[in-house]
Formats: C-alpha cells, sequence, structure tokens
C-alpha cells in the first residue's frame, strides 16, 4: 500500500480485518496529513450520476459501522443542502437511484442572507467527524504503516531509501502523487493539480446547520458546512487562473481568500474575519469520480472529494487487491 491517507488506511483496515499481510507506506510523519487533513468533511449523497448516489448509500451504511467500531458517531447527520444550477441534476440522480430528497428549506436554516435559484434538500447527507475517523483507523492498522517515502514502484516491488519491497500486489494511494507514482508502470492518470484553500470563520448561532454546496447563479461556487463549536468553514471553486499550480500556492492563497472573504462578506452571516485555514492540492479533471487503473499487481485509485466514499472505496480496493480484478470506474 503506497498512502497512509483516508483512501490507504480504510484499504489496509479492510485488507487486515480479511487476514492479508499488509504494509503501508507513508512518506510524512502523521497519517492523513495531506487531502485527509483537518477535522470535518461533507457527507452527500446528492450527486449527479445514479452510480454515485448508490455508491454514497453504501459509504453511508459503512460509516454507521465504523462509527459502532469507533465507539462514537463518525457522521451528524445534519444533512446537506445543494442550491442553484446543478441542484435539478442531482436530484434527478438522487431519484433515479432512490435516495430520499425533498425541495422544502425553511427561512434561517442555513447562515446566510438569500439562497438563490433551485434548491435540493439531501437529509442522508451531513458532517464527517475526520478527527475520529483518524483515530479509529490508526488504532486499528497504525501498527502496519511504516514512515518511509516510496521513490520508485515497479512490477510487484515497491523502492525506498531504505530497501526493496516484494508485494503480490502494490495498492497506490498517494493522493496528489500517485498519478507520477504510477506513470513508469504504464498507468495514465489526470496529471493537472491546482491550490486550493478552505477558510474557517466564527458562526453566530452554534445550533444544528445543514452543510451547503452553494451553487446559486451569480456566485462563486462554494461547499460548506460547521467544522466545531462556533465555526463555520467555506471553500470555493475558483477559476483556473486564479489557483492555478504555475503561478505557485501564495498567489492562489492570496486570491482564494480575497474571492471567499468577499463572498462570505455579501451573501453569510458568519463574521468574516478568517479564523484558520486549511490547504490542500486539488485535480481539477475528476470531479466526484473515481478512476481505478491496474497494469498486472500494481492497483491505482485517484479521484477527488473521496472522503465520503472512504469506507466503502476500502472495501472496492481491498476486494480487488485480493482477486486481481480492476474495479470499473465510477461517475
Ligand atoms: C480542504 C478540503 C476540503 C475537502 N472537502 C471534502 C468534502 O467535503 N467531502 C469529501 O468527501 N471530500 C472532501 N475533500 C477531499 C478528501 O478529503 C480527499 O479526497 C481524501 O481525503 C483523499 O484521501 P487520499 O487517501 O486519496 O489522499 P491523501 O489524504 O492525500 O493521502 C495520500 C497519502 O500518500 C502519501 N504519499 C504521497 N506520496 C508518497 C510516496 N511517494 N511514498 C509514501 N507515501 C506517499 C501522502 O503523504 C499522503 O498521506 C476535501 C479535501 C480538502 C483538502
Amino acid at each position: 500500500m503506497v498512502g497512509a491517507g483516508v483512501v490507504g488506511m480504510s484499504t489496509a483496515a479492510a485488507l487486515v480485518a480479511a487476514g492479508e499481510d499488509v504494509l503501508v507506506f507513508e512518506s510524512s510523519d502523521v497519517v492523513m496529513g495531506e487531502r485527509s487533513a483537518g477535522s470535518s468533511r461533507i457527507f452527500r449523497l446528492a450527486h449527479t450520476d445514479p452510480e454515485l448516489v448508490r455508491y454514497a448509500s453504501r459509504a453511508r451504511t459503512a460509516f454507521d459501522g465504523w462509527s459502532t467500531r469507533a465507539g462514537t458517531p463518525l457522521l451528524d447527520p445534519c444533512g446537506c443542502v445543494v442550491s442553484g444550477t446543478d441542484a435539478p441534476d442531482r436530484a434527478r440522480a438522487m431519484a433515479s437511484a432512490g435516495a430520499p430528497h425533498s425541495f422544502d428549506l425553511a427561512d434561517g436554516t442555513l447562515p446566510t442572507r438569500s439562497v438563490e435559484g433551485p434548491v435540493l434538500v439531501d437529509p442522508s447527507g451531513g458532517v464527517l467527524d475526520v478527527d475520529g475517523v483518524r483515530r479509529l483507523l490508526s488504532a486499528e492498522v497504525g501498527t502496519v504503516v511504516h514512515h518511509e517515502r516510496v521513490t520508485s514502484i515497479d512490477e510487484g516491488t515497491v523502492s525506498t531509501p531504505d530497501g526493496i519491497y516484494a508485494a503480490d500486489t502494490v495498492v497506490v494511494a498517494a493522493g496528489a502523487d500517485t498519478p507520477a507514482l504510477a506513470l513508469p508502470v504504464g498507468i495514465e492518470l489526470p496529471q493537472a493539480l491546482e491550490h486550493h484553500v478552505r477558510f474557517t470563520f466564527a458562526l453566530p448561532d452554534d445550533g444544528p446547520v445543514p452543510a451547503w454546496i452553494d451553487a446559486s447563479p451569480g456566485r462563486v461556487s462554494t461547499y460548506q458546512h460547521r467544522t466545531g463549536p462556533g465555526r463555520w468553514s467555506v471553500g470555493a471553486t475558483l477559476p483556473s487562473s486564479l489557483v492555478s499550480w504555475e503561478n505557485g500556492q501564495e498567489a492562489a492563497s492570496v486570491a482564494s481568500e480575497r474571492a471567499v472573504v468577499e463572498y462570505a462578506t455579501e451573501h453569510l452571516t458568519v463574521d468574516p474575519a478568517v479564523l484558520d485555514r486549511l490547504y490542500c492540492t486539488h485535480a481539477p479533471d475528476t470531479g466526484d469520480g473515481i478512476l481505478f487503473r491496474r497494469s498486472g499487481p500494481v492497483l491505482a485509485v485517484y479521484g477527488e472529494n473521496l472522503m465520503k466514499f472512504a469506507p466503502v472505496l476500502g472495501e472496492t480496493l481491498a476486494a480487488a487487491a485480493r482477486d486481481g480484478s480492476t474495479p470499473p470506474d465510477l461517475g
């Protein structure tokens, strides 16, 4: 296994539960510290593809299983609201997959002055406790994680500065580094990267609030949710000219902060002073879909927004690692 993000850790947990010998290589000192960093994420069934709605439904059930194992709820079932242009497409996909949904949003539900355009309410959505997920997976498979950087992968071998390791199967779940690591064995994945920053603001009222994906016409498109007591975090999808890889992290962070603070000032009821920032690399060409690629014993996975699928994605990868198959792409 290459990478101890949520995908690698979830896959390792499923493989260990199946009685397999597993070794996870992680280049940093911590687990779930790159794209899986931070305390929380949005969970939702609301996708534009019925297949992804069904996969997320399976993940919802699997998160209940993780909550039981953790002895604490890992999903706050506060729901998720989608507003704007693609809400009808998501509603159609949810209807086709038999997922519960509605179009009724009471005034004052969200910390905003107004919601524009069509609205979709996903009552199965909510906010994932990523700290809790990290604690659970570290307790279950932390001992099989080796903090060594993988320098190359060949057919059935993994090289690190400390040695060369042979394996029946090598699962590459190295997040942003997966395309470059998998390319030498003939696996091609989207290479493009952008910078992304999520910003946290103070939320005046601290009752339950649904997560929100706001693509209201005329606004920058955002996702936002409660990330702790009195805290509301907002990330925006910005034009690539503002967050391009070539312009660098600093320029992208400044441009992102300007755009998100402007959005918060104009549309939200939060205090628009930034309390916290969470940076990550973002793959602009993958959307909500998941790509699986295999070359002999090497199986690679790549996608965005994978936290919400993590428990079921780990099972999918573990099954494919054991039987030599390649899961079909999703979405
Ligand atoms: C700000 C932000 C908001 C998000 N919001 C949502 C959301 O609301 N809902 C949702 O579902 N998802 C969301 N996501 C996306 C989701 O968190 C990620 O898709 C998911 O965590 C990715 O997990 P991963 O295991 O694929 O990658 P990562 O967590 O990046 O793990 C890959 C690991 O591989 C390691 N690695 C890399 N190269 C090597 C190497 N050569 N050798 C050894 N180890 C290596 C890295 O150090 C890293 O730990 C968000 C992400 C961010 C950052």
